[in-house]
């Protein structure tokens, strides 16, 4: 008798703790259940199920063992076998580790039910084992459009030495990039072109704004008649400040003239231009500065290659963009030593890797404010 009370108040004991988290979402009237399932005494949660019920999406990365989690317009990484996790450039605790087995991964309980509200204030309720959502808010950025520079019949500038071509090196950094978004922060990216071909500067705009873009990042290398010229750049818009700067600008504008319809369709150009980047640009000249700051310091941080600033300049692909937009000239393919590193694949991927921290900080910052 004694053992059988025992064995009740055991079970009783396992039912209460182990109990389904009921998930609701605000005005939708059937909640969700996500089934909690016990591991060395803690309960813990699929995280495919909780994808679902949750609408964020998991990523996996097995060579690094790390789970990308991506909700509400935010990031969670987190760590196999650690009970620590990343969130804004931060660590939180959740006191148990995050588990594999086969082919999944197991969040502890408490992440969902004590860890989430305490990120998401006002949006989400826990009480026990029942949580409710409030709509999702969602005035972070989230669509990011890359814009590979150059392309088809416009190679951009080509190198000295190895015949480098310009809009081979911008494709290849761009997909890396592309990826990194993806994967880690959950961003979705739309590119102005994912292969070899020509597309005007104009349509590249166009492109940003149909799909509402919250991000324009044109990418590029540079030239100059000056083979020792070196270093990286990142540009935002505006009139051009210094004569280095109106070279660059030349060079990138000249894709008009030389593929485009020659001299009236630079003209065309001006026109509007003149139009669109009073009514566009203007409003997110701060935040395409910050953007351009952030990237630009992360890129000399990571590459350790000279240093030439953020600069101004009127790059007939920014205006008009209804969104940040910035320009990034990442070395001189001009210069022997630097056409040699912008083809190398590692090279590449350091260079994708230290943009993508760039934005990366930015978008915490600007988030911030856009939800204020
Ligand atoms: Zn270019």
């Amino acid at each position: 008798m004694k053992r059988c009370l025992i064995a009740v108040l055991i079970t009783f004991c396992v039912v209460s703790v182990f109990a389904d988290i009921e998930i609701r979402v605000r005005k939708n009237a059937t909640p969700a259940t996500l089934q909690e399932i016990q591991m060395d005494g803690v309960a813990y949660v699929g995280v495919s199920q909780l994808g679902t019920v949750l609408k964020c999406i998991p990523r996996q990365d097995r060579e690094d063992q790390r789970l990308y989690l991506h909700f509400n317009g935010e990031s969670f990484i987190f760590l196999e076998g650690s009970s620590y996790y990343n969130f804004k450039l931060n660590s939180f605790n959740m006191h148990f580790p995050l588990k594999r087995s086969g082919a999944e991964y197991y969040i502890p309980s408490i992440f969902i039910k004590e860890n989430l509200p305490l990120h998401f204030p006002g949006n989400i309720i826990c009480k026990g084992n029942r949580m409710e959502l409030d709509k999702p808010f969602n005035r972070n950025v989230q669509v990011i459009v890359l814009d590979p520079g150059h392309g088809g019949k416009d190679p951009g500038a080509v190198g000295k030495v190895i015949k480098a071509q310009e809009k081979d090196v911008n494709l290849s950094v761009a997909l890396k990039l592309k990826q990194l978004l993806e994967k880690e922060m959950g961003i979705t990216v739309l590119m102005t072109r994912s292969d070899d071909r020509f597309v005007s500067l104009g349509e590249r705009t166009r492109f940003a704004n149909d799909n509402k873009a919250d991000l324009f990042i044109s990418i590029h290398t540079n030239a100059s008649k000056d083979s020792k010229a070196k270093g990286t750049e990142t540009y935002y818009l505006s009139t051009a400040v210094t004569s280095d700067a109106r070279a660059v600008e030349a060079l990138e504008n000249q894709v008009v003239e030389l593929y485009e319809g020659g001299v009236s369709a630079k003209a065309k150009y001006d026109d509007l231009g003149f139009i669109l980047s009073d009514l566009s640009q203007t409003e997110h000249l701060e935040s395409s500065n910050d953007l351009a700051g952030n990237i630009q310091m992360n890129l000399i941080a990571g590459s350790g290659r000279y240093d030439r600033g953020v600069k101004q300049a009127n790059f007939y692909v920014l205006r008009g963009a209804f969104m940040p937009a910035v320009l990034v000239e990442l070395g001189f393919i001009s210069n022997a030593e630097e056409e040699k590193l912008l083809i190398n694949q590692e090279y590449q991927q350091r260079l994708a890797r230290t943009i993508f921290e760039g934005i990366k900080r930015f978008k915490y910052r600007y988030d911030r404010i856009r939800n204020t």
